[in-house]
């Protein structure tokens, strides 16, 4: 598969080059040009097989052309140690948890996959004879986490994680700010503007480039972001294996930057049998704007009780966009929009809690909310979770008025020492530290 830049599609790469680049050099996102569309035999066995074998046929159809067969599947065997569940919650509506894993996101798939390419590339020679690769990422929570103990101990890879002061949860940072390896965890004084300005400034550092090779570890880096259609084959092989015939099957995606939506446009093209997909927005719904009047316009985002889709300007907006054709007539034969405002939100965790006894965290509950506000008769709904209820627990606390208790694996984090490096909002102090190294 080849890959050109939204900006410019006479600009094509390989896997190679988009993974190592992250972003195009033209400043556009990488799309790929044409996609397999994997045998229907493929379909026709998918209930019998393994998550693994799943992830594994979906990655080798993708990256055939790119990545060593062997490889891929150690690759595939190391990022997919942990489960993805598909729970019937209603007559004709699933959650899909994808939190099972590390950081209990389900951004924790995509970053561990990434790492272990990003250090196959590499020692294949691919960054030219630079002995690091330095992974930098800001975050207000989810990502840097998830990147951070996705690449932990990855040879040849080290990991900055820039975040602000006084906005992360206790159990957010300490998901990664007691890791130590190859993972740094730089605390900015300032917000996350602020972050991710001077990411951005770091980036065009020539000084500090010449030192030292960065690539970006967000949702723009399609090595990142292709793992997510593993989610959609796997949703849909639980259905199969359940027995619904699934030949009218919506999938309802909680969107913040598109990623994982764009994932799913992918595993359609694929062949992946869904019929469409609601993409759940809160109170910043630039897309579902979008989808309603043609018209797109970035806005501030405005903090909501589900914070990774306070995004006022989606990265992937532009790639999504390409990638389904370049109109919007085009996107709503396959996407509807749907918003829920945070007094709906709470009212899904609340209902869902009080009626079938399922917790559902604020993201996953603006996917299941609008799934239920969007489902016609005959359909068959998922809703991708995102995120595990505990995460956010006092807020979930709040809303069901009643404990939610804490798993074993996390409750040690809270004992373990952190190491963090501190720095000011303004770009000299972050330079200074990184020329130091
Ligand atoms: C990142 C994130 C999302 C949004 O995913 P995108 O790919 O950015 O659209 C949804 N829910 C949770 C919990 C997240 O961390």
């Amino acid at each position: 598969m080849r890959y050109y830049s939204t900006r410019n599609p006479e600009l094509r790469d390989t896997f190679t080059d988009a993974v190592l680049n992250g972003v195009a050099p033209d400043g556009g996102l990488y799309v790929p040009e044409s996609v397999p569309r994997l045998p229907r035999a493929f379909f026709n066995n998918i209930a019998g097989m393994t998550l693994q074998d799943v992830c594994y046929a979906v990655a080798g159809y993708a990256l055939r052309d790119d990545v060593d067969a062997a490889v891929l599947r150690r690759i595939v065997n190391e990022t997919i140690y942990y489960d993805m569940s598909l729970v019937q919650v209603d007559d004709n509506k699933w959650a899909m948890e994808l939190f099972h894993g590390p950081t209990m996101n389900f951004k924790d798939t995509g970053a561990r996959f990434f790492g272990r390419i990003l250090s196959y590339l590499h020692s294949c020679g691919g960054s030219a004879g630079l002995r690091e690769l330095n992974v930098v990422v800001s975050t207000s929570g989810n990502t840097g986490s998830a990147v951070a103990n996705g690449l932990l101990g990855v040879p040849n890879v080290h990991v900055f994680v820039l975040y602000p002061s006084e906005v992360l949860s206790p159990m957010q940072e300490a998901l990664f700010t007691t890791l130590g390896s190859n993972v740094t965890a730089i605390e900015v004084n300032g917000t996350i503007d602020d972050c991710r300005s001077l990411v951005q400034q770091l980036f065009a550092d020539t000084e500090i480039q010449k030192k030292m090779r960065f690539t970006s570890a967000t949702s723009t880096n399609i090595a990142r972001l292709l793992p997510h259609m593993f989610h959609y084959f796997w949703a849909y092989a639980c259905l199969v294996r359940q027995g619904v015939t699934a030949d009218n099957v919506v999938v309802s995606t909680p969107c913040g930057n598109l990623g994982n939506l764009m994932a799913g446009l992918v595993a359609q093209k694929m062949g992946l049998p869904i019929k469409r997909f609601v993409a759940a927005e809160n109170v910043n719904h630039p897309f579902v704007n979008y989808l309603r009047g043609g018209v797109f316009e970035p806005q501030y985002s405005t903090p909501s009780i589900a914070p990774s889709l306070d995004k006022g300007n989606p990265r992937n907006f532009e790639r999504i966009l390409r990638f389904c054709g370049g109109d919007v007539e085009e996107l709503r034969k396959v996407v509807s929009g749907v918003v829920m405002t945070d007094e709906e939100t709470e009212a899904v965790i609340r209902d869902v809690w009080n009626s079938r006894k399922y917790l559902l965290d604020p993201h996953s509950a603006v996917a299941y909310g609008a799934l239920s506000r969007d489902i016609k008769d005959g359909e068959v709904g998922v809703a991708l979770c995102t995120e595990h209820p505990v995460k956010l627990r006092g807020l979930v606390e709040r809303i069901i008025g009643e404990p939610v208790p804490l798993p074993e694996r996390v409750a040690p984090l809270a004992d373990m020492a952190k190491r963090v490096v501190h720095v000011n909002s303004g770009y000299k102090s972050i330079r200074n530290y990184f020329l130091s190294l």
